[in-house]
């Protein structure tokens, strides 16, 4: 591995301040302090193209920490940048500074009063959670960003924030009561209605009200009457021009000068905001154009009829949706024809009928616009909900795209009055096009504030290159935007990226007011220098992420990486082949560099992404900071060899492979087959620990350990031994290790049944039923009665069972355990002699059936990037798990057992794997066979488990929580069910944690076959 051109990637070395900086802040705070070049690597990015690499990061505990870390940092002269969620899309949280991330521990709700319907926040708190907790009082925080699962109030109020129902809401600013800031001299602050200031802050109204005075005519002169404009800071507070008001009465409220200040004037300790009732319904009506220009020429008309959200979908999202099978039907159910562009048009409030009237209203307005029969309506909530879904899978989609030519973000939300949005967006299509790119068109019709990304490449450099066009595009861009009297800037704010237009928008006069402002409340540019005020050029390519020369390192990857190893034609999006895009890291670098730090695996729900982040709040323990470290060892900003370095074990080391991030990132990041690749390397450098050798050769030794199980179970009856084991091996001693039986199935098949391979090929070849049975090393060893309740019940469906054989009569073994520990070599072959024992049925389309889900899913996964030969593709075309075996027989009339009455409702924790596979629903259908079964999912992320990470001593704790996050809870509360888990650790950690005997579904199924009550 070496690196072909590192010098200009390095990181600045420690300075004597950043040392000292580091000191002080360990010294004086509880807080953490991360200054290794690591972790300031992962604060370097937010979701914009730059990056910078902080002085350090700080994490505080509290607000006394905030104000500590502000006044060493100052008297040090180090710059200070607060951080929220870092979803900035325009460099807002990157900065040559100490970074103060605020989202993991200043996130409380300080009050709430409900009849006032305010409530007073910290910022670190994230949208979504807070409104999580205002549901049950009917109410909400409607600045309903798209971030919503991640982004904090704190970042929400430093960019003026606005969500797609800010038609009927407003923004940020509509929608703040008052701010508590932290000033860069350590002065608090508390702006609210300026008529109750005292103090400082009263100081400030009065000197930010006479500059506005001073000012008048050049705010009536340059400030765009949009209500989406977030640029510079709010100066006409004092002389409004949104075409929202501030304040309902028409006051004026200091705290919205900080609103959209970026982090510039101070740190955000709480904001108290105001609260809206949440609405009891509502009804969506999708119009359909059969030209975009009409689409767009529509809007101002539909606004109206007081929608809560007009939101666009262009052809190419309704393309993709359809390509899509999931997302097929939905798009389909809300189309008439094949049509250019439609428009969700949603009402929201408390009286439905009043609402089914303005769905009446918009179809004879768009009737009268000459448009009769275009418009499909949705009263009922579902395929609203599934419709909106759609909407923002497109958007997921169109950011996938491979190659180094992504959809940039720098003009994607100007915003325009309704009148113009027509014109606007035909003139931008055709920048666009005289530029060899194009953009796809979506979102926020009903302001005028449609986002919109060319696809260039900011690594080339010259005339052509990602900067030069993009320098081009902006020109032309801006240039409409003022023909249109419209905001440069109207969403997402300045930062790196449109800093520079602010002088450009509001004239040099208000430019100087705005720098007046700074001067007034951080005379030492101690917060966010060189930001709204003084900023940098928007193409300065030393501020990128990507610049151009960056170079990554020479690898050969032990997977087949090709796939990402493309580039993309900007103007047509077609794709060149595998491995054809000049990555000298195989296609690794690429497949990394998919992560554009949107942060969407920083939520919260109880899906599977990512169970180590809810566990840790880490920016290291996110998918995002992962792929980060990742991306920065790769391309030699580590320093050398960093791949497999502490830096990136550290960062890897509590992803637990669950695969949640490859089904739920919007980009398809999949850091568990990453994680393979590195333990791979680690391996190659490295060698074998014993801890490495006592997992991963397992399958190795499972036929003698249960032959002698009473000598290999000793360590669980032992304390001694427990203890020994992890002083020296590192297997937590809290832990039982599963039980070795003696039972193994596979040799034994015979006995129960079982056919021989030729007598099942014989039996196929006259047309019976049949099926190969897979007994995975797991349920060979340890639960050998889950090999046997799958075979019975396919034998009481009428089917021939071969039980898979290998050597010597053996269960073959897919090679897992050797991937985990980066022995590709052993898990190579493995995996060839599986194929081998497997590969005569698949040929002859006999399915093959597995009931591990991390092992069987191998087969379809991990198998087809580790450069097996063609057998892998033909065995996984036919490798299905267990239920999905059940399920489609049964669909197709095979399948048809007697069973009994099912007398206790089931529960079904589904695997990682299976959820990432989207396999749920056939767990749930196979087992809703069983007549009157009342069967459920419960609501669980990884069970903590995960193969061998929880017996690990050292994630033992990190284990157990992720456990506790929903899993356990919902098994306890769940005490009289039939617990259905079919991943072999996932019931060992129910068993340990919640002292439930959960089953795998062929047991429970077997349990309740007919035939069982005579056995
Ligand atoms: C895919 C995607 C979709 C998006 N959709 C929307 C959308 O629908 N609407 C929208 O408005 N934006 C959107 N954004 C932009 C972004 O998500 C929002 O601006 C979000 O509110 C930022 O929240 P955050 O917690 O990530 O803030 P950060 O990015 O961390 O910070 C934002 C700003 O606030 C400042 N800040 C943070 N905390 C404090 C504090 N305590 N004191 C002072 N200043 C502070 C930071 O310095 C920075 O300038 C989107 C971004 C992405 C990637
Ligand atoms: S890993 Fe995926 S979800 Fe997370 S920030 Fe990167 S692109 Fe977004
Ligand atoms: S595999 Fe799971 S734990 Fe690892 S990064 Fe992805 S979501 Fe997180």
């Amino acid at each position: 591995m070496k690196l072909e051109d590192p010098s200009h990637l390095r990181p600045a070395a420690p300075t004597d301040t950043s040392v000292a900086l580091a000191a002080r802040l360990r010294a004086h705070t509880p807080g953490e302090v991360l200054f290794d070049v690591a972790s300031r690597g992962r604060y370097a990015t937010d979701a914009s193209i730059y990056q910078v690499m902080p002085v350090g990061v700080f994490v505080p505990t509290d607000d006394a920490d905030v104000r500590s870390a502000i006044q060493i940092a100052r008297e040090l002269k180090v710059p200070v940048l607060p951080r929220g969620a870092g979803t900035s899309q325009c460099g807002q949280t990157v900065g040559a500074s100490l970074v103060i991330d605020g989202s993991k521990h200043l996130r409380n709700v300080l009050a709430l009063d409900v009849e006032r319907r305010t409530a007073r926040v910290q910022p670190g708190l994230v949208l979504d959670h807070l409104n999580a907790r205002l549901k049950s009082h009917g109410l909400w925080y409607p600045v309903d960003v798209s971030t919503s699962a991640q982004a904090t109030l704190g970042g929400m109020a430093g960019n003026n924030s606005c969500g797609s129902r800010s038609i009927a809401y407003g923004n940020m600013v509509h929608n703040v009561l008052g701010v508590q800031m932290r000033l860069a001299d350590g002065a608090a602050l508390s702006a609210g209605p300026v008529a109750s200031l005292s103090g400082r802050a009263a100081a400030t109204a009065q000197f930010v009200r006479a500059l506005a005075d001073t000012h008048r005519a050049e705010i009536e002169a340059h400030w765009p009457q949009v209500m989406r404009r977030v640029a510079g800071y709010n100066l006409d507070i004092w002389h409004p021009r949104s075409e929202r008001p501030y304040t309902d009465d028409g006051s004026v409220n200091l705290a919205h000068l900080f609103i959209g200040a970026e982090g510039t004037l101070g740190f955000v300790e709480s904001l108290d905001l105001r609260l809206s009732p949440l609405p009891r319904a509502k009804v969506l009506g999708v119009v359909n154009f059969s030209s975009f220009h009409r689409a767009m020429d529509s809007a101002q008309h539909i606004v109206r009829l007081k929608p809560t959200a007009v939101e666009l979908v262009d052809r190419t999202m309704i393309e993709l949706a359809r390509a899509n099978p999931a997302f097929k039907p939905v798009i389909e159910s809300a189309l008439i024809g094949a049509p250019e562009a439609i428009l969700l048009v949603e009402f929201s409030g408390d009286d439905r009928t009043a609402l089914r009237l303005q769905l009446r209203q918009l179809v004879e307005l768009i009737g009268d616009l000459g448009l009769p029969d275009t418009v499909v309506e949705m009263p009922d909530e579902a395929p609203q909900k599934a419709l909106w879904e759609v909407r923002k899978a497109g958007l997921n989609i169109m950011m996938s795209l491979k190659g180094d030519g992504k959809p940039v973000s720098f003009i994607e939300d100007c915003a325009v009055p309704l009148q113009h949005l027509a014109e606007y967006t035909a003139a931008l299509t055709d920048v666009f096009a005289r530029h060899g790119t194009r953009g796809t068109w979506y979102a926020h019709a009903s302001v005028g504030t449609l986002h919109v990304r060319p696809i260039l490449d900011m690594r080339q450099a010259g005339a052509t290159g990602g900067a030069a066009r993009m320098r081009a595009i902006a020109d032309e861009a801006s240039a409409l935007v003022r023909k249109f009297k419209g905001a440069y800037s109207g969403e997402h704010g300045d930062g790196l990226c449109r800093g520079e237009w602010i002088q450009w928008q509001f004239g040099p006069k208000l430019n100087d007011a705005f720098r007046a402002i700074k001067h007034h409340l951080d005379p030492e540019h101690v917060f966010c220098p060189n930001r709204i005020v003084d900023p940098p050029k928007m193409d300065n390519s030393s501020l990128f992420r990507f610049a151009p020369g960056y170079r990554t390192i020479a690898l050969t990857p032990v997977f087949d990486w090709s796939a990402w190893n493309v580039q993309n034609d900007p103007a047509t999006e077609t794709i060149t082949a595998p491995g054809s895009g000049g990555d000298t890291t195989g296609g690794l670098a690429k497949a990394v560099e998919m992560c554009n730090n949107n942060g969407h695996c920083r939520k919260f729900d109880a899906g599977t992404m990512c169970p180590s982040y809810r566990v840790t709040r880490d920016e290291q323990h996110l998918t995002r900071g992962r792929a980060n470290t990742l991306r920065l060892a790769l391309s030699g900003q580590l320093g050398p060899e960093a791949l497999t370095g502490n830096a990136v074990r550290d960062a890897l080391d509590l992803c637990v492979g669950c695969k949640g991030c490859k089904r739920d990132c919007p980009t398809g990041v999949d850091m568990a087959r990453m994680k393979f690749e590195v333990q791979a390397q680690r391996h190659a450098r490295f060698g074998a620990t014993l801890k490495d050798l006592l997992i991963g050769r397992l399958p190795d030794y499972a036929h003698w350990a249960s032959r002698l199980p009473w000598l290999f179970n000793l360590r669980n009856h032992s304390r001694l031994l427990a203890w020994a084991s992890e002083r020296w091996i590192g297997l937590s001693a809290q832990r039982r290790l599963p039980v070795w039986r003696n039972g193994a199935v596979a040799p034994r098949a015979a006995r129960w049944g079982g056919v021989t391979r030729d007598e099942l090929l014989q039996a196929h070849a006259a047309g019976a039923k049949v099926a190969v049975l897979w007994s995975d090393t797991f349920n060979e060893h340890f639960e050998p009665d889950n090999t046997m309740a799958a075979l019975r019940v396919l034998q009481a469906a009428g089917y021939a069972v071969h039980v898979a054989q290998g050597e010597h009569g053996r269960t073959p073994c897919c090679g897992r355990t050797h991937l985990a520990v980066g022995d590709t070599a052993r898990a190579r072959a493995k995996a060839q002699a599986l194929l081998d024992a497997l590969l005569p049925f698949a040929q002859r389309g006999i399915a093959i059936v597995g009931l591990e889900p991390s092992c069987l899913l191998t087969l379809r996964d991990e198998y087809l990037v580790m450069r097996l030969d063609d057998a892998a593709q033909t065995v996984a075309a036919h490798a299905l798990l267990f239920a999905e075996f059940v399920v489609r027989e049964a669909h197709a009339g095979r399948f048809a057992p007697a069973w009994q009455r099912v007398q206790h409702p089931i529960r079904v924790h589904g695997h990682c794997h299976q959820k990432a596979h989207g396999l749920m629903d056939g767990v749930l259908a196979a087992l809703r066979l069983l007549p009157e079964a009342d069967v459920s999912l419960i609501d669980s992320s990884c069970c903590g488990m995960a193969g061998s990470f929880g017996y690990d001593a050292a994630h033992h704790d990190a284990s157990m929580r992720m456990a506790e996050l929903s899993l356990l809870p919902a098994v306890r509360a769940a005490h009289n069910a039939i617990v259905v888990a079919d991943g072999t650790s996932c019931r060992h950690q129910i068993a340990d944690g919640a002292q439930h005997d959960a089953r795998h579904m062929a047991r429970v199924m077997a349990d309740h076959l007919a035939s069982a009550v005579t056995r």
